[in-house]
């Protein structure tokens, strides 16, 4: 390999996080400029009502109908969910989901039945796909709330679904990618005898950053990634991405529920849970106030127990909005402010009031400009509304890393 990210780490994080600095000299609170609030934020929304993250928009239209038509909330929102779970292309959730630093997709996912006041989770679950399915399944089949593990996984197969290999060959090659470029040091990607191999590079890692990704673009290609995603490998390499997908719906009668479901951080350890299996990080339903669910920096939104906190906020006379804002006020409180550090954090919520009032808030608006954050909304009109940000601006990916040049970042093909 030419490159790593080791190097790159020891060599020029210091000098990228200073570099970085003066691009997030915009940051500030949003709240004191202009925060837009949907139609419906202020007083009551219409109902039945499904809000979800943006990766769900393809679903909403069978669930809302299911909904309309009287079917359970929770239904109509694990309907929504097993859209990307089922979806091999969605490699956020499910089934073709990003695997673990092994190689090994572990599922996440957790739901709230509003009407019961019940709830089930499962985490670190291999092999089982639909497991938004499966949370549920530990709600009405167990005494108990979570399983996590092997025992999910047999308790999964025990409720009848079926064992399936998760690891679709598209998710097999990025993560081979990911472990070649991180592996200078040992005995993956290129050996001395390869063409592509190279002393580590003495150059300042800025100047080489083209470079570094045509290299990692020419073994994207030895893999055998195709070409129109070999871009957006390289992205996924680079930036071990989150993405997840959190639902919650409401029916006319006020009835509520909520669920959310993940694949989790890309290449994360194995056995690493973030906040989407947690009940009142991931998401919490409270039939009497609302529902919330997160998508973004498991870590962060489970120190500030981010949906439970929204759900406690409304309960206390808060919308929707200012509930979610306060909410991310926390995660900043928890860096104290320090934007070196939360540039490279990010939350989306998305949070649901029992009389249909909604919000879609995120710490940041977006990753690029033309990229920002949305939140999916079905209430008679499906539509993916931008969310209000707290701060303003875009957040960086992690790890620290050069400013990427511009034109890459718009490339469509490096965001997909
Ligand atoms: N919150 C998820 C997790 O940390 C990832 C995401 O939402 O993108 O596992």
């Amino acid at each position: 390999m030419t490159f790593s990210r080791r190097d790159f780490v020891k060599t020029s994080v210091l000098g990228a996080v200073a570099a970085g600095v003066g691009t997030q000299a915009r940051a500030e609170s949003a709240a004191q400029n202009s925060p837009q609030e949907h139609g419906a934020h202020a007083g009551p929304g219409k109902r039945p009502i499904i809000i979800c993250a943006n990766n769900g928009y393809a679903y909403l239209e069978n669930a809302f109908s299911f909904l309309k038509g009287g079917g359970d909330t929770l239904d109509a929102a694990l309907q929504v969910v097993k859209g990307p779970e089922d979806d091999p292309k969605d490699d956020s959730v499910g089934l073709g989901g990003i695997p673990n630093e092994e190689g090994v997709v572990e599922l996440d996912a957790c739901c709230m039945h509003g009407p019961t006041r019940r709830a089930g989770s499962v985490g670190g679950v291999r092999n089982i796909k639909n497991v938004s399915l499966v949370a549920k399944a530990v709600m009405l089949h167990t005494g108990h709330v979570m399983l996590v593990g092997e025992g999910a996984e047999r308790f999964a197969v025990d409720m009848g679904y079926p064992r399936e290999n998760l690891l679709t060959e598209n998710s097999r090659k990025i993560w081979l990618l990911w472990k070649q470029f991180n592996s200078t040091d040992d005995w993956w990607g290129p050996g001395l005898d390869d063409p592509h191999w190279q002393p580590p590079s003495v150059k300042p890692q800025a100047e080489l950053w083209k470079e570094r990704i045509k290299n990692l673009q020419a073994h994207a290609a030895e893999l055998g990634i195709e070409p129109a995603r070999q871009l957006a490998a390289v992205r996924k390499v680079v930036f071990p991405p989150t993405g997840t997908i959190h639902c919650s719906a409401l029916n006319d009668k006020g009835e509520i529920s909520g669920c959310t479901t993940t694949s989790g951080l890309a290449f994360k350890l194995p056995g690493r849970l973030g906040d989407s299996p947690i009940i009142g990080a991931g998401c919490y339903t409270d039939q009497d106030i609302g529902s919330a669910g997160a998508t973004g920096s498991g870590e962060e939104n489970i120190k500030v127990a981010g949906a439970h906190s929204i759900i406690e906020n409304m309960r206390h006379g808060m919308s929707p909005q200012d509930a979610g804002m306060d909410a991310l006020r926390r995660i900043v409180r928890n860096y104290n402010g320090d934007m070196n550090k939360l540039r490279f954090v990010d939350m989306t919520y998305y949070i649901l009031r029992k009389d249909g009032a909604y919000a879609g808030v995120s710490l940041w608006e977006g990753y690029s400009a033309g990229n920002p954050h949305k939140i999916a909304v079905h209430d008679g009109t499906r539509r993916a509304d931008v969310t209000t940000s707290l701060l303003k601006g875009y957040s960086q990916e992690f790890p620290p890393f050069p400013d990427i040049p511009e034109e890459l970042k718009k490339n469509s093909e490096y965001l997909k």
